[in-house]
């Protein structure tokens, strides 16, 4: 399929998981991408490795300059990165807090203020942030992670409204609890990894999990020029968990 030929993406965090969905998914659609993350080493060609942590900003300057070198300039910008927390209010420490909020939150920032100046000189500029389930509904021991999601889906909204007369659209998606390394890292921590999983397979009306592949087709929507009318929405891809009220099983 060609409709991201001669389209130039760098997708923060693509080494693993949904960002690595969301790379591949973009390179066989036709897009150059660059992959900015913290161990780039797993990442393989057409795929353009650049190693940055998006807590640092001189890193994420010279990552996104590299990034756009080498790619000839960017169109499209996934801002996907971002670590979890668990806990209620009580359980983490300020630099905790900072630290979650520096890379969920600041990390879009300095992304984006470093790929704006390329982003403002393409016919085809779109952001996509990874935002959560989290923003919108209240779940218990995700405190900080919360807090941060929250974050970038109001940052999604008012940079949509900032640059959508430069021609650049924001969007976010919202993924349910998706089936990627860093939820088997969560379950392998559990007390009981099994009855976990049922636990979070049951809490989306769908049964399952949702997959990575799933939340990046969303991603590559939102990034492409079938969305060229879309800017300052949120997607779910949440297996209905926002938006379904179900009864229990056989009720
Ligand atoms: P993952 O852990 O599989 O992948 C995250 C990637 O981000 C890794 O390659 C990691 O190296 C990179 N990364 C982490 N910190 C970084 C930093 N400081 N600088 C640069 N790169 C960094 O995670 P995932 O499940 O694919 O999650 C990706 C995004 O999706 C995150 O923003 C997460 O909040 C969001 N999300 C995930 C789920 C889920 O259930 N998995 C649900 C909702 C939202």
């Amino acid at each position: 399929m060609s409709e991201f030929r001669d389209l130039r993406a760098v997708v923060t965090g693509g080494a693993s998981g949904i960002g690595r969905a969301t790379a591949d998914l973009l390179a066989e659609r036709g897009a150059k991408v660059a992959v900015l993350d913290l161990d780039p080493s797993g990442v393989r060609e057409p795929l353009i490795p650049v190693r940055a942590d998006v807590a640092d900003d001189g890193q994420v300057r010279a990552a996104v300059a590299e990034a756009a070198g080498r790619l000839g300039g960017i169109d499209i910008l996934v801002n996907n990165a971002g670590i979890g927390a668990v806990g209620t209010i009580e359980d983490h420490t300020d630099e905790q807090w900072h630290q979650v909020l520096d890379i969920n939150v600041l990390g879009i920032v300095r992304t984006t203020r470093a790929a704006l100046p390329y982003l403002r000189e393409s016919a085809h500029a779109a952001i996509v942030n990874t935002c959560s389930i989290a923003a919108t509904a209240g779940l218990p021991q995700r405190a900080l992670y919360s807090a941060s999601k929250g974050a970038v889906h109001s940052l999604t909204l008012a940079m949509a409204a900032d640059h959508v007369r430069e021609g650049i659209r924001v969007n976010c998606v919202n993924p349910g609890t998706a089936d990627t390394p860093w939820v088997a890292r969560l379950l392998a921590s559990a007390d009981d990894p099994e009855a976990e999983r049922a636990a979070l397979n049951a809490r989306q009306p769908l049964g399952r999990l949702v997959s990575a592949e799933e939340v990046a087709a969303a991603i590559v929507y939102l990034a492409g020029p079938s969305a060229a009318s879309v800017t300052g929405t949120t997607l779910a891809v949440d297996g209905g968990m926002a938006g379904l009220r179900l009864r229990p099983p056989g009720k």
